[in-house]
């Protein structure tokens, strides 16, 4: 059955379209993908969405954007979408060898946590490396811990691993934070956290099978000093890649792989192909900004239905 509309990606961006085309009679398909909620489902308390003056877990939100969005009938399959064909007017999707055609689709697929590219990191991954401090602090209790990165998604990582860790550096690569003040003051402000300026991490010393990281290959990039350091844990709080490898021949990217929009919309280069949130954003990248460019790929695309006259 060919759909009006199918939504791939499940984050605020993907629920809010789900959301707006189901109330416009629109039977949206929905694809959760591999991280069914986004990135808010890996985060603790949320104080900057508005509507919840007291905060809110960042799981809870999205089980509720997803119950929205079932209420008024969106169809919800757990389930990755791999592979997509926009050469036609006919556009086709594939999870696996399941093929899937719709006349409108909205990528939602958001964007993922940015790694340093060491062999050694993608050994240790799980052994002792992790880009998710939400998701594995719990793991460092009393555990000496380094965090790389100088923006607000390092400072949330250090913070949080303070509740755990018995002492949390930040290794930095300049001598100033792009973090916003606020959450710059609450890390620097922190009894227990240590910044290393000017410096980068070169190598992750340790093995899988004996118990993971065990030290740090440091340098510092001014005075070209290269030291070791112990470490029982490294989070990296690096920034995020877009999500948009399936799209790269089919639709417009920029060159750091976000994708293009056109018309102060959400249109993309194909017709009928639109895109919200992360996947489109490399500026705002807030949960909020990411449910209103739902909500507008919803009505971009609604409309676009409209002229089609089906
Ligand atoms: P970001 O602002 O792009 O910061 C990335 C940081 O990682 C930068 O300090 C950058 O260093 C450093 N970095 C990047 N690649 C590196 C590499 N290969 N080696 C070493 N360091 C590297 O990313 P973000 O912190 O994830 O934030 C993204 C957006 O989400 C921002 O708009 C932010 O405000 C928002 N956000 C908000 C919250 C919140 O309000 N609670 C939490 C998280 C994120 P340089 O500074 O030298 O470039």
């Amino acid at each position: 059955m060919k759909r009006n509309i199918i939504i791939v990606g499940s984050g605020p961006s993907g629920y809010t379209a789900a959301l707006y085309a189901a109330r416009a009679n629109l039977n949206p398909l929905l694809f959760e993908g591999s991280q069914p909620g986004g990135q808010l489902t890996i985060t603790t308390d949320v104080e900057n969405y508005p509507g919840f003056p007291d905060g809110v877990m960042g799981p809870e939100l999205m089980d509720k954007f997803k119950n929205q969005a079932l209420r008024f009938g969106t169809e919800i399959k757990n389930k990755k979408i791999d592979k997509v064909d926009f050469s036609s007017d006919n556009l086709r999707l594939w999870s696996g060898s399941e093929e899937f055609s719709a006349h409108s689709v909205i990528i939602s697929t958001g964007a993922s946590a940015r790694l340093l590219g060491l062999e050694s990191e993608k050994k240790l991954m799980g052994y002792g490396v992790s880009a998710c401090a939400t998701c594995d602090a719990f793991f460092f209790k009393d555990k000496k811990v380094f965090v790389v990165g100088g923006g607000d998604s390092a400072m949330e990582e250090a913070i949080f691993l303070t509740k755990f860790a018995s002492s949390v550096t930040i290794i930095h690569r300049r001598d100033s934070f792009r973090a916003s003040k606020i959450m710059q003051d609450k890390a620097l402000n922190n009894d227990k956290i240590d910044v290393m300026w000017n410096s980068s991490v070169l190598d992750m010393i340790g093995e899988p099978e004996d118990g993971g990281l065990k030290s740090l290959l440091i340098e510092n990039v001014l005075e070209n000093k290269t030291f070791e350091v112990d470490a029982d844990g490294l989070f990296l709080g690096i920034g995020h890649t877009p999500n948009s490898e399936i799209f790269k021949d089919s639709i417009n990217l920029d060159d750091k792989g976000y994708i293009l929009t056109y018309n102060n919309s959400t249109e993309t280069s194909k017709k009928g192909v639109f895109a919200a949130g992360d996947i489109m954003d490399p500026i705002y990248r807030q949960a909020i900004t990411a449910a209103g460019s739902g909500c507008m790929a919803a009505l971009d695309a609604e409309r676009f239905l409209e002229n089609l006259h089906i």
